[in-house]
């Protein structure tokens, strides 16, 4: 599958938009996020394994992302009743959610892809971190941008992806990152 037809597929499975960035020249990282998420705004600091601390050091996260050569930046918006509907933000969450699902599944099989979405791994209700257990689905778990230090404001402006939809809407990110020649 071409980059075309994998950004085709993206929109098919539910982004509004998306756009292919080089990631060494036009992805933007921050250590500075590993802060943000230990401020543990959501809650999932250490209760999830694709999550911070666990997830691993943002350093070496950080060089794990930029060995990939390319990132379709994909991105799901939904409206909201005001700006305090909570409940619009999770059905918004799950859509994002089922949208970064989609494609994941599409492209399994694929060499050479890394996919990260936004906030903790949604694969299970409950993560098996939260009873000091192994990760269930090692193999469809899913970190989140953030947690590889991905600075995504400055990443979509790079990209030509608008990162606000105006008043009353919610916008959520996704990546696929791509090798040209997977590792051997
Ligand atoms: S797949 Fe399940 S157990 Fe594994 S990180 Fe995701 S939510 Fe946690």
């Amino acid at each position: 599958m071409d980059e075309a037809q994998i950004l085709q597929l993206a929109l098919d499975c539910g982004a509004h938009q998306a756009s292919w960035i080089d990631i060494r020249k036009d992805g933007v990282f921050n250590t500075v996020f590993r802060d943000i998420c230990a401020s543990n705004a959501c809650g999932q600091y250490g209760m999830c394994h694709m999550c911070p601390p666990d997830v691993g050091d943002i350093e070496k996260l950080i060089a794990t992302a930029r060995s990939f050569d390319r990132g379709l930046l994909y991105q799901t918006v939904d409206s909201l009743e005001d700006s305090f509907d909570i409940e619009g933000m999770m059905r918004a969450g799950q859509a994002h959610n089922d949208c970064a699902n989609r494609i994941r599944d599409s492209l399994a099989g694929m060499d050479g892809l890394m996919h990260l979405s936004t906030g903790g791994c949604k694969m299970c209700e409950r993560c098996t971190k939260r009873d000091g257990r192994p990760c269930a689905f090692p193999d469809l778990a899913m970190s989140s941008l953030e947690a590889y230090g991905m600075d995504v404001y400055n990443t979509a402006r790079n990209a030509g992806l608008r990162y606000h939809h105006g008043p009353n809407t919610v916008t959520y990110f996704g990546m696929v990152l791509m090798k040209s020649k997977p590792d051997a």
